[in-house]
């Protein structure tokens, strides 16, 4: 299906998903997961009404910004991201979503302070404890927030978290409750410096649940455009 259906067919489910708890749509962010997808496919997504871009690799980021792809939307950075590839991220995106190590967080701390700017990011959280997967603990995450405040060129928008490869819809849910509970105690605690306005979770296969049991950023790429090409790349 042309990208632009695909586009208006998301939104609709995410209002049904949303109308099903009685939480307001507008609420939800729809961010596009670009990667492997060209400036031209980026482009036509913008065009149908996406408002907000992901990208996962460094290398593709620095080329359609250079193409100016993005034009129009927000970007956001949503994959592991190399200490040494930091200040090509920091500044040139909204949110780097995917802050899994209290190193990351320091070199995206540092380069900001060097930068002269806040940038704001969201802490990953390996909720399913995946040892294949980055993020931090929930432990981690409670001894981390009280030191945030120290980070003053960094702001903490909330969480966000890829939980496993979903199969059966449903299968997530207990993933999607335990990170909403998470943000609710994390917002009744109030932390300096953490202020839980995003909760990210929810993909191609799980977003409805995801929106049903609290997330109000999903990040969806399969089912705006296609599914991926990997036999010309080496990516995941
Ligand atoms: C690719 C990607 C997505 C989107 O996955 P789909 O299953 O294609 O919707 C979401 N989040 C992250 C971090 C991704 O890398």
């Amino acid at each position: 299906m042309p990208i632009a259906e695909n586009v208006s067919a998301i939104y609709q489910q995410i209002r049904n998903a949303a109308a099903s708890v009685g939480k307001d749509p507008e609420t939800i962010t729809l961010c596009a997961a670009t990667k492997m997808n060209t400036a031209e496919k980026v482009r036509q997504a913008i065009a149908a009404g996406i408002t907000c871009c992901g990208e996962n690799r460094v290398q593709e980021l620095t080329e359609k910004l250079a193409q100016n792809a993005y034009d129009g939307a927000t970007v956001h950075f949503i994959g592991h991201l190399q200490t040494n590839k930091v200040r090509q991220v920091v500044g040139k995106v909204d949110l780097i979503q995917s802050v899994d190590s209290v190193h990351l967080l320091e070199t995206i701390h540092k380069e900001a302070v060097r930068q002269g700017l806040i940038q704001n990011i969201l802490l990953e959280i390996n909720i399913a404890g995946e040892s294949s997967k980055s993020g931090f603990s929930i432990e981690q995450l409670y001894s981390l927030l009280p030191e945030i405040a120290n980070y003053p060129h960094i702001h903490v928008l909330g969480l966000m978290t890829i939980p496993p490869i979903c199969h059966n819809s449903g299968e997530n849910d207990k993933f999607f409750q335990e990170m909403y509970n998470l943000s609710v105690d994390i917002t009744a605690k109030k932390y300096d410096n953490v202020e839980v306005r995003f909760l990210s979770m929810g993909m191609s296969d799980d977003f409805a649940d995801a929106i049903r049991l609290g997330s109000n950023m999903v990040r969806i790429g399969t089912a705006i455009f296609g599914a991926r090409d990997y036999s010309k790349s080496n990516q995941k």
